[in-house]
């Protein structure tokens, strides 16, 4: 499936300079969206996945749907101060600004397989944050999915020796 007919591309957003991929019309197209889990599903299938994580906000929303078909389990990666437990925390960098992100210390069993997935792959900064939270954690990345990369950002290079998958590239 063509699914870059579903992506909306907004100039200058959030700021001047920004080409910003917006997935809500992909969300809306009830076969696209479901296409596009599956092609995750797929990517996992045989990596003996035990656990999603995904960042907010957008990792929920492609996260959850594939743990909900691979029945497992989906631990979320928050913004500093929203997770109600005991948190460990990352600095990162991200294409427009800086932030911490967040995970229960409970949420990962160490050597659990985990299976990171997030909407849009750019610098990088997000991902790797997500990688060393699953990793101080004690989880094993087998896996890392995105449905679109920008290419331009280089953002695989901080990805290397690590498994992914991508359904779309800018
Ligand atoms: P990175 O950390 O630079 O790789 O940026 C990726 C993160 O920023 C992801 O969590 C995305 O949701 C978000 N992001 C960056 N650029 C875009 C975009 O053009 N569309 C949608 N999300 C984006």
């Amino acid at each position: 499936m063509d699914y870059k007919e579903h992506i909306a591309i907004v100039e200058n957003w959030p700021k001047e300079g920004i080409q910003f991929k917006d997935i809500t019309p992909l969300m809306d197209n009830g076969k696209a969206f479901k296409s596009a889990v599956d092609d995750i599903v797929d990517y996992a299938q045989d990596k003996e996945i035990e656990l999603v994580v995904g960042p907010e906000a957008r990792g929920f929303i492609v996260g959850c749907p594939v743990s909900y078909a691979l029945e497992i389990g989906f631990a979320p990666v928050r913004k500093e101060g929203k997770l109600p437990r005991e948190t460990i925390k990352v600095d990162y960098g991200l294409e427009y600004g800086n932030d911490v992100l967040a995970i229960h210390k409970d949420a990962i069993k160490p050597g659990q397989r985990v299976l990171i997935i997030d909407d849009l792959l750019a610098t990088g900064g997000t991902i790797e944050a997500t990688i060393e939270l699953v990793e101080q954690l004690g989880g094993v990345v087998a896996g890392c999915a995105f449905l679109i990369e920008l290419t331009y950002l280089d953002g695989r290079k901080k990805l290397d020796g690590y498994d992914v998958c991508t359904l779309m590239q800018y």
